[in-house]
């Protein structure tokens, strides 16, 4: 196991903005910090750091007898609220600078939903649609072998994220059963299949969390012109879990989804998409590119499509300096990590199209994962009703609790600031609070 410190840093950037994520996050967070009476300044520099970044490096034959050599990374941001929480991705683009980012995004989503996790995240450097299933196992089970005691049901539980599915998390939950014999090692991962311990409505979390908040958050008067779903015109980016399933739950509630997207390009169809119909277009063909009925469009294009609430639902980056001025929605519900950079989020401000910000938007599936985890922790089963219900408690909460810290910063510090800050001075503020009552140690 090979401890970094500092990763391959990734740093693109567009007409000169950093779009490193890494960077990003401690920009949103000293953005915040500021406005946390309750912050010292050794504390700060800590929390706006990672706690501890591991990188792997692991051979994995293939299907055709090759060898090939993958690298994979487990960051840890904090545990001061609670064991690290954190998904695991699979894609070419992972790196230390990212996966650093999400952790940290990770521990202050799980302090806003208010759920006694820390923040962590991983991933591999793989491109899985080039890879068997065979092969996506044995990097699975390689992956966590190398990992060791990184991970653990109390210390670091990790989850699905993009490019990994509930199979997956059985094989990681299998291949630590295995090293760990004798004991209750379901809580080690969550977002399992449910036969195996997973939590029914988990599946469905991330997007029933994002329709919950942004219906919260549209009913307190927090999204000025609209005061409904009703009726509403709803543009999504993404089309795997968070995607496709907010089309579902969107569409449920009365809104019409008029444009999405996956990797490959957007269609287009005023008169509403059926979201059944675009993912079983998506199965059949690889791609929502196409769907009868609709109007073929770029992603570039799909950003900047009117309509009532837009929800990045696919990766970090996407509204940016470069194109923020053609988006045209009433607010941006944000069901991806990091969809919106700093520029962009400036520009939104400005204009007054509120941007209910990821660390609360998605938490959604964080909070089912720790109701999975309590569940596996006292072998229960809740119903889905249930879980729902619990999911909808949280997150109105966590939606009320953002924007009474907007209106105390606005009263007690004299500060207009964004939803964004709002959430990260909210996270911070029960991190520290948590952090300065256990004390530091030694
Ligand atoms: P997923 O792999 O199920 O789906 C990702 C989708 O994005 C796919 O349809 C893919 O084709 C599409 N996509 C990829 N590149 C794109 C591009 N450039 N333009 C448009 N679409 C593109 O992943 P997911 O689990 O739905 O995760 C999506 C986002 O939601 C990520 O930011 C993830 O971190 C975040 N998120 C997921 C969960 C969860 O429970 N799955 C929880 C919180 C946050």
């Amino acid at each position: 196991m090979d401890v970094q410190q500092n990763a391959r840093a990734a740093s693109p950037t567009v007409e000169s903005e950093d779009l490193n994520p890494y960077n990003i996050a401690q920009k949103q967070f000293d953005a915040a910090a500021v406005h946390v009476a309750e912050l010292p300044d050794g504390l700060r520099n800590w929390l706006r750091g990672t706690t501890r970044l591991v990188k792997v490096e692991f051979p994995v034959e293939c299907d055709d007898g090759t060898v090939r050599t993958f690298a994979g990374y487990r960051a840890l941001h904090s545990r001061v609220r609670g064991p690290g929480k954190g998904g695991i991705r699979y894609h070419p683009d992972v790196n230390g600078d990212e996966v650093r980012a999400l952790a940290s995004w990770m521990t202050w989503k799980c302090a806003v939903a208010d759920i006694p996790f820390g923040g962590a995240k991983g991933g591999i450097v793989c491109d899985p649609k080039k890879l068997s299933s065979n092969e996506l196992r044995r990097i699975t089970r390689r992956f966590v072998v190398e990992l060791g005691d990184t991970i653990g049901p109390y210390s670091d539980i990790p989850a699905p994220d993009v490019n990994t599915t509930a199979e997956t998390m059985a094989w990681i939950y299998d291949t630590y059963d295995m090293m760990h014999p004798g004991k209750n090692n379901l809580p080690v991962v969550t977002g399992k299949p449910v036969y195996l311990g997973g939590s029914l409505g988990r599946n469905e979390a991330t997007a029933r969390g994002c329709l919950f908040v942004t219906k919260r958050a549209i009913e307190e008067g927090a999204v000025p012109g609209l005061d409904s779903l009703e009726g509403a015109t709803i543009v999504i980016q993404g089309y795997g879990n968070a995607g496709a399933i907010s089309a579902r739950l969107f569409t449920d509630a009365g809104a019409r989804v008029i444009a999405v997207s996956d990797s490959t390009g957007g269609v287009l169809a005023e008169e509403g998409i059926d979201p059944d119909a675009a993912l079983l277009h998506k199965k059949q063909t690889g791609s929502v590119v196409g769907m009868p009925g609709t109007k073929n469009i770029t992603n570039a294009e799909l950003l900047h499509v009117p309509c009532d609430v837009l929800i990045p639902a696919a990766f970090e980056n996407q509204i940016r300096a470069d194109n923020v001025d053609g988006v045209s929605t009433k607010v941006i519900a944000e069901a991806a990590n990091g969809p919106t950079t700093p520029a962009a989020d400036e520009a939104l401000f400005a204009r007054g199209i509120p941007v209910l910000p990821d660390i609360l938007t998605n938490s959604g599936g964080v909070t089912v994962s720790y109701f999975e985890w309590v569940q596996n922790n006292e072998n229960e089963h809740w119903g889905e009703d249930l879980v729902n219900d619990k999911l909808r408690h949280k997150m109105e909460a966590a939606t009320d609790a953002v924007l009474d810290m907007q209106q105390e910063i606005r009263d007690r510090r004299k500060a207009n600031v964004d939803l964004r800050t709002s959430a990260f001075a909210l996270a911070i503020k029960r991190v520290a609070r948590v952090a300065m009552n256990r004390g530091i140690w030694p």
